[in-house]
């Protein structure tokens, strides 16, 4: 297989970009007198004679290897560059990290670089770095991380667009093209027809157009009266899918004081130059969107670089739009929309354009905050609250927290957006380490909708059964749909539905001692603590009131749209869920009519809830609001509390008032009755205080280490051995916890044990454990994957 992606690359390398090589040279060199001191003249001499350079390969294995580069290939290889090298006796992808490095065996030994993939390195040195501290941090092999930062396309060096077109060379005289005329009637007929052009013309246009066959275009050329010339087409990637909305160009609003502060503010950090994180604390619908606006467009007045993230770019259209519009259409600024639904050639034509220079703004989901963007001076995060930042699988990176050291490395400013902004943030800001930038009031001070919390367990007591949808909420429904306004119900799918809820009296089971719930466990009736392990019988009747209604039950989006049909029979009533999702132009057509107003109630899980803004909707509905809150996790208050303010911020968004409907049997809990005084000092001050008293983070950092295998023995037992390993180890720098079963116990045939180790330092507590990783005698049959930071505890 290497064989053919060399092939496939060295016909690349023929002509990247449409500039030759000569080109790139003399741009770089502009470059170099315009941005840095020039080289001492005795080691340019040197350089050029025989550079030495150490790289890492990309093949699976952790090593730094030395190569030397050839003459031909000197000038052309930077910190950064890939290259493809020999390695025993093939040849495999490998980025350079220094050049002139002391090799570890005589120079005279050393192979020769076989080629230099791109004429511009693949990685900063900044994001090599980057690439270094994330393999340190989250515990995953340099060339994982590597290949997660450079995507598969440009690692393949997949051929570019290249369209060929034809033009008039030389122009035949009168007698020339008589003859012709005669001869070959053909040729002369594309002659002429290209004679008239302005501009070379498509030769598969042109041929289709006059019916001429492709060997009258090859005679013209061989005898020199046609040119052909490549072109490179750039497959534009805003895809054909869901991040493609239209841009829509606005013109800027003025804005008002609170903005115009945080962007002077963010300017200020910008002016100032080097590294902060200014934490844009803003109400939904605070106009934090156009903030960023700004602060993107001051910097690309100085001639910097930016990378915009957003938790996921498919559901966030409306963003995408806004940022071409004003970004593309009112400054001649490309942007680099990065999405998992590009093709191939899209994501190739994106990262060049980017790592070229070509463009400058790239905005994207998590893997966005590895593009190669030139002179990073401005990184964004939005909504940097969302768990949907973290990977879950290897690198398990935090994009957040990535971004965030990115911005460090590059001496960039960093935003961080939310309504709700997670406790590390809020504690980082308290701390000094971020700046804090709020915007207290909707634009236009439009109101916040007010909320209704509905306690459930009146609603049973009143209908003698479990209703899905309470009389309020129903009420509420048929009277946006007489006045023709729109609603939402969203249905909450994070977690899962087995922690023990007595629907009469509101009684959760917790652990005492971890201060989150307790997981049932229906095989042997028992409830257990995933952190600590715990383990008692379950009840069969609420200990609390004694009810035997004590267990929690999902509800479906159909369940939910069906009851709403039954209910509005007249109204038009669709639902989005992960269905409707995978399908591809659907999610954007259902938004389509829904701004229209051709849907009159939609009903969704809370993935919806992001970034939509529908002026028309007045009414949004939680319907099972302690789902989130009662999940054996230390931040399911943090997560209910963030998910009723973004469900609250969709109501109210236009001219029209909205109003919050939440549906919950613990109406008690903090998260709700914060929510619902719109009071995030106030949540947030409480919780912080929990999360200090049980040193959860952001006091403490979590290590989550998964056992899995198919016999549940056996895994149990390894996770022992490996624990009685390490914790000598550990011993003053991180407390272990468990083994104990995850709360979903078994996945795909494989029982899950995990171990919990709480630090105050990662870096050392990682590298002892990826130490020992190498080192412990794994058995057959049982695998185990570290997570730091985890976002979900399961
Ligand atoms: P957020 O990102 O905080 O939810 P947005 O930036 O999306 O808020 O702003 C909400 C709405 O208000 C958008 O339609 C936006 O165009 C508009 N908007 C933002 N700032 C202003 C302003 N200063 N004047 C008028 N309208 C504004
Ligand atoms: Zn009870
Ligand atoms: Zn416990």
């Amino acid at each position: 297989m290497l064989q053919t992606i060399r092939t496939e690359s060295r016909g690349f390398a023929a002509g990247p970009l449409g500039t030759c090589r000569a080109d790139w040279l003399r741009a770089r060199r502009h470059r170099a007198k315009s941005f840095s001191p020039p080289a001492a003249p005795a080691k340019v001499i040197r350089w050029l004679a025989n550079m030495i350079v150490a790289v890492h390969p990309l093949a699976g294995f952790d090593k730094v290897l030395h190569y030397r580069a050839p003459e031909k290939l000197c000038a052309g290889i930077a910190v950064g560059s890939l290259v493809r090298v020999p390695v025993v006796n093939r040849f495999t992808l490998a980025v350079v990290s220094q050049l002139d490095p002391t090799p570890d065996c005589p120079v005279e030994k050393l192979k020769n670089v076989a080629e230099l993939v791109y004429p511009f390195p693949a990685l900063t040195p900044e994001l090599l770095s980057l690439a270094r501290w994330i393999a340190a941090y989250y515990a995953a092999p340099l060339d994982t991380v590597i290949e997660a930062m450079i995507p598969v396309s440009v690692r393949k060096g997949l051929a570019l667009k290249i369209e060929k077109r034809l033009a008039v060379a030389r122009e035949l005289s009168v007698e020339e093209l008589e003859t012709l005329n005669r001869r070959a009637p053909q040729q002369a007929k594309l002659y002429a027809f290209l004679k008239l052009q302005l501009h070379p013309v498509a030769k598969s246009l042109a041929l289709e157009r006059l019916k001429v066959g492709p060997s009258s275009a090859a005679a013209l050329v061989q005898h020199g009266v046609l040119r052909e010339i490549d072109h490179r087409i750039e497959r534009v990637g805003y895809g054909d899918d869901l991040g493609s909305a239209e841009p829509v160009a606005v013109i800027p609003p003025e804005l008002n004081l609170a903005q115009k502060a945080a962007v002077e503010s963010i300017r200020a950090s910008g002016a100032k130059g080097g590294f902060a994180v200014h934490l844009l604390q803003g109400v939904t619908g605070s106009g934090k969107t156009e903030v960023y606006l700004h602060a993107i467009a001051d910097m690309l007045q100085g001639g910097g670089g930016a990378v915009y993230l957003v938790p996921e770019v498919a559901l966030t259209p409306q963003t995408v739009a806004r940022l071409r519009g004003r970004l593309e259409q009112q400054l001649g600024q490309r942007v680099v929309v990065w999405h998992s639904s590009l093709s191939e050639g899209e994501r190739l034509d994106g990262w060049l354009a980017l790592a070229s220079g070509q463009a400058r703004i790239v905005v994207g989901a998590r893997s966005a905050v590895f593009a190669p963007v030139r002179d990073l001076r401005l990184v964004i995060v939005d909504e940097e609250h969302e768990p949907a930042y973290k990977q879950d699988e290897t690198p398990r990176y935090h994009g957040r927290d990535v971004a965030v050291y990115r911005a460090k490395l590059a001496g960039a400013v960093c935003v961080l957006g939310s309504a709700t902004p997670s406790v590390e943030s809020v504690n980082n800001m308290r701390r000094g380490r971020y700046l804090h930038d709020v915007l207290p009031t909707r634009i236009d001070d439009r109101k916040l909708p007010r909320m209704h919390i509905v306690d459930m367990r009146h609603e049973i007591v009143a209908k003698r059964a479990t209703s899905v949808l309470s009389r309020l909420l129903i009420d509420k429904l048929h009277d946006r749909f007489e006045k023709k306004e729109q609603s939402i119900l969203f249905i909450n799918r994070r977690g899962y539905s087995s922690s023990l809820l007595c629907q009469e009296c509101g009684y959760v089971a917790e652990c005492p001692h971890c201060s989150v719930s307790l997981t049932y466990h229906r095989a042997d009736e028992t409830l257990k603590c995933h952190l600590c392990g715990e383990v008692r019988p379950a009840p069969l009747v609420c200990p609390q009131c004694h009810s035997p209604k004590i267990r929690m039950r999902g509800l479906g989006t159909q369940k939910v749209e069906e009851h709403v049909a039954r209910i509005l029979p007249r109204a038009k009533v669709v639902r989005i869920d992960t269905d409707t999702m995978g399908k591809k132009n659907r999610f954007r057509e259902i938004l389509g009519e829904f701004r229209t107003g051709k849907i009159d109630v939609l009903v969704g899980t809370q993935m919806i809830a992001k970034g939509l803004d529908f002026p028309n909707v007045t009414l949004v509905g939680l319907v099972d609001a302690d789902i989130s809150m009662h999940v054996p996790d230390f931040r399911a208050n943090e997560r209910t509390f963030q998910l009723l303010v973004q469900v609250a911020g969709r109501a109210g968004r236009g001219d029209l008032a909205g109003e919050v409907v939440v549906q919950t049997f613990t109406p008690q809990a903090e998260a709700i009755q914060f929510a619902k005084q719109s009071d995030f000092d106030g949540f947030i001050e409480g919780e912080i205080k929990l999360r200090e008293q049980f040193r959860y983070p952001p006091f403490r950092h979590l290590v989550h280490h998964v056992f899995r295998g198919d016999n549940a023995e056996k895994v149990l037992w390894v996770a022992e051995q490996w624990k009685k390993r390490v914790e000598p180890l550990l011993a003053g720098a991180a407390e272990l916890r468990g083994p104990s079963p995850s709360p979903i116990e078994r996945v795909q045939n494989e029982y899950r044990f995990q171990l919990w180790y709480f630090t105050g330092s990662v870096v050392k507590v990682v590298g002892v454990l990826a130490k020992e990783q190498r080192e412990f005698p794994w058995p057959e049959g049982v695998s185990q994957t570290l997570d730091v930071d985890p976002m979900s505890l399961s």
